[in-house]
């Protein structure tokens, strides 16, 4: 049995049967630098895919962080200590003025979760709108939000529905269409007896097949559900912490301020941090009806790391990398497509980019050849992925110190796998 078959099984044997691995050929990574990865046969990977990574893996001012605060002290909010009102003003200095409060969590999950639980209280209502193949998490509640996952997530109660924009499939340029789309959802509530409570969206709509435009869908959005007494809650899970390049927040993109705002993956490069960013207004009346402890979130270990994150993009120009990396990734691709008819459309907002894979001679959106190049790809040593309602959306998001040699690599790999794919 070679090595990854023994993983594999006993893998099967002591974790069950939930857990789904990438790629056909599983990869077993052993180690990380910046972009790059190792597996357990000493191969290297340019890992085009990691948003948790943030600032490239094992970033040495993050782990020296992580490990000076671990051999110090670790507690919890229940005691006072100052890394985490450190870690607040830093998170807050980068939010709009409105947004004057931060609670921690460990992941974007809970994040959504506390986001939804304080939303319920400050407008009495129940009522969630979310996008039609979204993902918001694994709680319970978060689970029956993300009808992406399926049939085994059933919707939670008083959930409803609304098509993602999508300009190139749907015309609308202007986002008016996403706003009329939450209009009719705010109807039907209405017609049901259901009080609005949340419009919960990821800004650049990922698992909706990676949507960053059109820009000021969500300003519009957000406007008819406040209208309806409801608030906007940004999930900046994927779109946040400099991923888009021009905005540290996928949602100040679209030019608008949420009432809350939840964040997750990239804030720990690799560690688990979770936090939510709200209207003072509404934790106060979130406070007055509940407490709320979350053991590890906001303890000083992630707080320092979290820190250190925000000095690293600061100090190494990540947000400002992220746009011109982002620029010439796009650029790149796109002059793939120019000569490949395989891929329909190139979206893209800073290190995020989404590319759509269809079948050449019918245009129909082509998920087994998005399969076959994410495939090839990773034989040839780059790492990306698939996602959208249909599986055809190449996803390609790597750290934010991803560098232009690391973008020709990234596109003499995909062009290969292309021609591999035919
Ligand atoms: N929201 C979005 C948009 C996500 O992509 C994810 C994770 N993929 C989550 C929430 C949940 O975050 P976590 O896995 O940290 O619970």
């Amino acid at each position: 049995m070679t090595s990854n078959a023994h993983l594999l099984e006993r893998r099967r044997r002591l974790l069950g049967g939930a857990y789904r691995l990438f790629y056909t050929e599983p990869v077993h990574l052993v180690s990380g630098s910046g972009v790059w990865l190792r597996d357990s046969d000493g191969k290297t990977y340019l890992d085009a895919y990691n948003n948790v990574a943030s600032v490239g893996h094992c970033h040495p001012l993050v782990v020296e962080a992580l490990a000076t605060q671990a051999a110090t002290l670790n507690t919890h909010t229940r005691y006072l200590h100052e890394a985490v009102l450190l870690y607040a003003e830093r998170l807050l200095e980068l939010m709009p003025d409105a947004l004057g409060n931060v609670m921690f969590t460990c992941t974007g999950s809970e994040a959504n979760d506390l986001a939804l639980r304080a939303a319920k209280v400050f407008t009495g209502g129940t009522g969630i709108i979310i996008t039609k193949h979204a993902y918001h998490g694994v709680t319970e509640l978060t689970a029956g939000l993300s009808p992406s996952l399926g049939a085994g997530a059933p919707p939670a109660h008083d959930v409803y529905f609304v098509s993602a924009p999508d300009p190139l499939h749907d015309g609308n340029a202007d986002g008016t269409l996403f706003a009329s789309n939450v209009r009719a959802a705010l109807e039907r509530m209405r017609a049901d007896g259901v009080t609005p409570c949340a419009l919960l969206v990821d800004t650049i709509f990922s698992s909706d097949g990676i949507q960053p435009f059109p820009r000021g869908a969500l300003r519009l959005a957000a406007d008819e559900m406040r209208a309806a007494g409801g608030v906007f809650i940004a999930d900046e899970v994927q779109a946040g912490v400099g991923r888009t390049g021009t905005h540290m927040w996928g949602f100040a993109r679209h030019g608008v301020v949420p009432d809350l705002v939840t964040m997750g993956k990239p804030l720990g490069d690799g560690h688990p941090i979770g936090a939510v960013a709200a209207r003072p207004a509404i934790f106060d009346m979130f406070g007055d009806k509940a407490r709320y402890f979350n053991t590890f979130g906001g303890n000083p270990v992630s707080a320092r790391v979290g820190l250190a994150v925000l000095d690293v993009i600061r100090d190494e120009g990540l947000l400002e990398n992220a746009a011109t990396v982002g620029a010439a990734m796009e650029q790149a691709v796109r002059f793939l497509q120019s000569r490949e008819a395989c891929i329909a459309d190139v979206r893209a907002a800073g290190l995020y980019l989404g590319a759509e894979i269809v079948d050449t001679a019918t245009g129909a959106p082509d998920a087994v050849r998005a399969a076959a190049i994410v495939n090839a790809m990773r034989a040839d040593g780059v790492l990306i992925s698939n996602s959208g309602p249909a599986g055809n959306v190449l996803k390609i998001r790597p750290p934010l110190c991803f560098s232009l040699h690391n973008v020709d690599r990234l596109a003499s790999c995909l062009e290969s796998s292309i021609a591999m794919s035919a």
